[in-house]
């Protein structure tokens, strides 16, 4: 016998579905759509160098945090099949129960002396470092003082810490110390992008930490970007200011994360024993998440050897970002476009409207080159930009190809006319 069920037409969209965020995310992607703001990922695959296979297509990519080339490095790779053929895949558990392997505890120690300071701890990821130290350091009743263009984990950070947040305008150390002198807290943080991510300047470490020392408060460095690719043998951000070794301070505390120039991924923060101590104790991310395989731990290891003794890779990134920065002179005196000052991996070219940075993001992809348009909110409203990011992986041809096809973009009118006049409004 067959039963079948009554059935009634249904009436429109809306009433059959099934609660408001289904009603509701249509509209916001409809919104995000007509605001050219809607994110897309794309499917990448390693080619050869800096060339990738993008969907299925071969591109010349200027997207990659990989600044040093080490990512598809044979001495990482060889460490990190040697790490899985003696450790196995995974790690087990928290760091705290049965997933703190030696390979990890030696990467520590590797990193610490790498930087130059007492002490490091190894974490699975850089975002969840952030966001989790931020609240064992302060919370209710203390202050936080923090950069208007630190990255969004530093942010999650701070909100998640319940701390009093005080935002200072970037780089800004008179309205920070202002801030600082009006504070009553017991408690102070002061947190910075040592490398900012979207624009590639480098905070004025020196000025911060003097500010930390007469207001008595810990300075937080998120060194994300600097790491392998600053200071002598790429030490960061610290080591290039001259505050590490016997000047290390022990009110800073110095982050980092290895899925930039390290090739690899996870994160490790470094400082004063007590205070890493602390954070080993009350690090949620830490204490409740799986530790990072030790493969990877391995892998690591190789980037830190290679970072200390294999100078040429900086020597070819320095050498890329120069290359870069002379060849878009010319094209800087005949458009409205601005190229940020930054010695680092990071080179940011304004252009102004959201539309005139997708059409040159366009264009260069239609030329084979995969160069990023950021937008607001990620920058500030009228800075839409192409980030390039430059690797010691680029030759001085896939270089000279990007100028190329920027100078040829450049020359279309409908590129730099709306760029201009977003500029000036
Ligand atoms: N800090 C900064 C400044 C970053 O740019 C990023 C990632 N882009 C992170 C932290 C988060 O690190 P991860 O991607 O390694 O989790």
């Amino acid at each position: 016998m067959s039963t079948t069920m009554p059935h009634t037409a249904p009436e429109t969209a809306a009433d059959t579905a099934p609660n408001f965020w289904l009603q509701d995310i249509p509209k916001q992607l409809a919104a995000l759509d007509a605001g050219l703001l809607r994110r897309k990922r794309r499917t990448v695959a390693p080619l050869h160098g800096a060339h990738i296979s993008v969907d299925g297509q071969t591109m010349l990519q200027f997207c990659s945090n990989d600044y040093l080339g080490l990512a598809t490095h044979p001495e990482l790779v060889a460490a990190a099949c040697t790490g899985a053929q003696d450790f196995g895949v995974g790690s087990g558990g928290s760091p705290m129960v049965s997933g703190h392997s030696t390979a990890n505890e030696e990467l520590e120690q590797d990193l610490a002396r790498f930087v130059q300071l007492p002490r490091a701890l190894y974490f699975y990821a850089g975002f969840a470092t952030n966001a989790s130290i931020i609240p064992a350091l302060v919370g209710e009743g203390d202050a936080l003082f923090s950069d208007a263009l630190n990255h969004a984990s530093l942010i999650d950070g701070c909100r998640l810490s319940r701390a009093q947040i005080h935002r200072f305008a970037h780089g800004d150390l008179a309205a920070l110390e202002a801030l600082l002198a009006a504070s009553s807290a017991q408690r102070k943080l002061v947190v910075s992008d040592a490398v900012f991510s979207m624009d590639g300047n480098v905070a004025d470490i020196p000025g911060l930490l003097a500010l930390c020392e007469r207001y008595d408060a810990l300075l937080l460095l998120d060194d994300a970007h600097g790491f392998g690719v600053l200071g002598p043998e790429g030490r960061g951000c610290l080591a290039a200011a001259g505050l590490t070794g016997a000047n290390a301070s022990p009110r800073v505390l110095y982050m980092a994360t290895l899925s930039k120039a390290a090739g690899a991924s996870g994160a490790f923060v470094a400082g004063h024993d007590l205070l890493i101590e602390w954070l080993l104790q009350k690090t949620r991310s830490y204490i409740f998440a799986t530790a990072a395989p030790a493969l990877l731990a391995r892998a690591l290891q190789a980037s830190v050897r290679l970072m200390e003794h294999e100078p040429v890779l900086r020597e070819r990134l320095q050498a890329r970002i120069a290359q870069l920065r002379a060849g878009l002179e010319p094209l800087l005196a005949r458009t409205s476009w601005r190229l940020l000052p930054s010695h680092t991996a990071i080179q940011a070219l304004v252009i102004g409207s959201n539309d005139a940075a997708l059409a040159l993001m366009e264009g260069l992809r239609q030329r084979g080159l995969w160069v990023p348009a950021i937008r607001p909110p990620t920058v500030p409203k009228g800075t839409a930009r192409l980030r390039i990011a430059l690797s010691a992986a680029h030759t001085q041809e896939d270089v000279a190809q990007l100028l190329a096809a920027l100078s040829e973009l450049a020359d279309l009118t409908e590129l730099t006319e709306p760029a201009a006049a977003a500029l000036e409004t």
